[in-house]
């Protein structure tokens, strides 16, 4: 099983200017990759990564534009993994653009990245490092210090260098044994999960999970931070004799206090990731471990839907994350993620009667249906994922192979198909139209 630990470098000063070239190298070549890319398909041919990577070998040491200002050829200053991944992930953005489209999702085609406005990473072979207890020894910058040591045992497939706010990251993707990787599960239940703002997540237990509080203090800070730095882009502008918006291109001048401010901006934007990564990779692992089978929704709608407040779009953001999470350790624990169709309305049903409330707002938190029962919203949200699951996994256990007995309704004893796969789980009725003919139905479209 290929899993990844991000470890922060506790880089020299000259170590980090390595790593920023070696990023802005990678950067550039992706850009130089890319437009050739667009510039041949343009003139009717059929680019090919590779053959971009020998087109580019044969000016990258020759050709002005990869020459400093005395003439010599920058490139050689470093590593060649970091000018040679960009052709490879190029190769593989396309494939995935096409393999989108012609499965008629919308893909988005391979775009340029911009100095300052994109990830700072480049790539290094697994053949060109080493890790050594607390420390890692990079190709051009020698050993550098690992602010812990290596988690997992196995075989090191490659490591990526990214940049976060001031600190340099090494991501290290080893390939551990499956005895190694796999856990026990400490539980055996199905648990549906309701993810939102009030509380980050509620489970079909009635159990409610509370986003941490630093977040909240530090969500605060930010809007702060961030209007700060708005007034001085603002000072800025009008220094600048501009008004209105900002033609295309054009460099606003940086003071000194500007930047330091966008420093401090950016460093609590990564404090605020941290804060939040921890927090999701906690609750993913115990839904992971203690359930059998996890159901949520899919693409957040409603928090679409209601008006994009900050702490809103947040959310949604957390939202994916929690997703690729517990897929990936779904397949470590063999728990099976349910999701619930987007257009499933888990809030507006009745998890005791299957009425459903059409007019339930968002500013409900807590509603009575007409059949007398008194929900609260999240937790009767979380309950029908769970059924919904638990009914999917039974159904479909059922279906193409002879399965141990599934007694409808329950999953007890059953052996999950796919552990770690998600499966997808189409509400078929009723496109929000409150009709009145939506029904429980439930219906499994692919296991992908
Ligand atoms: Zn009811």
């Amino acid at each position: 099983m290929l899993l990844s630990h991000r470890v922060r470098l506790d880089a020299t000063p000259a170590q980090c200017d390595y790593f920023a070239r070696a990023a802005g190298t990678a950067r550039r070549v992706w850009n130089w990759a890319l437009a050739e890319w667009q510039r041949q398909s343009a003139a009717g041919m059929r680019p090919d990564a590779m053959a971009l990577k020998k087109q580019f070998n044969a000016i990258k040491y020759a050709h002005p534009d990869w020459l400093d200002s005395e003439g010599r050829p920058w490139l050689r200053t470093v590593h060649r993994d970091a000018h040679a991944q960009p052709f490879a992930n190029l190769k593989k953005a396309w494939s995935r653009y096409f393999a989108a489209r012609k499965a008629g999702q919308p893909g988005y085609p391979p775009r340029f990245k911009k100095k300052g406005r994109c990830r700072d990473s480049f790539y290094v072979a697994n053949d060109k490092f080493r890790v050594e207890g607390k420390s890692a020894v990079l190709p051009k910058v020698g050993r550098v210090a690992l602010a812990e040591a290596l988690r997992f045992p196995g075989k090191i497939m490659g490591a990526s260098v990214s940049r976060q706010a001031d600190h340099w990251f090494l991501a290290i993707q080893v390939e551990v044994p499956d005895e190694i990787a796999q856990r026990p599960r400490t539980g055996g239940v199905v648990v549906g999960v309701d993810l939102g703002v009030s509380a980050a997540a509620t489970l079909s237990t009635g159990e409610k999970v509370a986003a941490p509080r630093p977040l909240r203090a530090a969500l605060r800070r930010l809007r702060i931070r961030a209007r700060r730095q708005s007034r001085k882009m603002q000072a800025a502008q009008a220094a600048a004799g501009i008004s209105g918006s900002i033609p295309k291109g054009t460099r606003l001048p940086n003071s000194a206090n500007q930047v330091k401010g966008a420093r401090r901006l950016a460093r609590l934007h990564a404090r605020i990731a941290r804060v939040r990564a921890d927090f999701t990779n906690k609750l993913t692992t115990r839904l992971c471990r203690e359930n059998q089978a996890v159901a949520i929704e899919d693409l957040h709608v409603k928090g679409m839907l209601a008006n994009a407040r900050l702490a809103r779009s947040i959310a949604d953001v957390g939202f994916h994350e929690i997703r690729r999470q517990l897929r990936y350790k779904a397949r470590r624990y063999d728990t099976v993620i349910v999701l619930a169709d987007r257009w499933y309305p888990s809030s507006k049903l009745c998890s005791a009667c299957g009425q459903k409330n059409g007019t339930l707002t968002l500013a409900e938190r807590v509603w009575t249906c007409i059949c007398g029962i008194r929900h609260d919203r999240d937790v009767n949200a979380a309950i029908n994922l769970q059924r919904l699951a638990t009914g999917a996994l039974a159904a479909h256990t059922a279906l193409p192979v002879a399965s141990p007995a599934a007694t409808p309704g329950t999953v007890a004893g059953m052996v999950p198909a796919a552990g770690g796969e998600v499966t997808p789980v189409r509400y078929e009725h009723g496109q929000q139209d409150g009709s009145g003919q939506d029904g429980n139905g439930v219906h499994i479209c692919a296991r992908f």
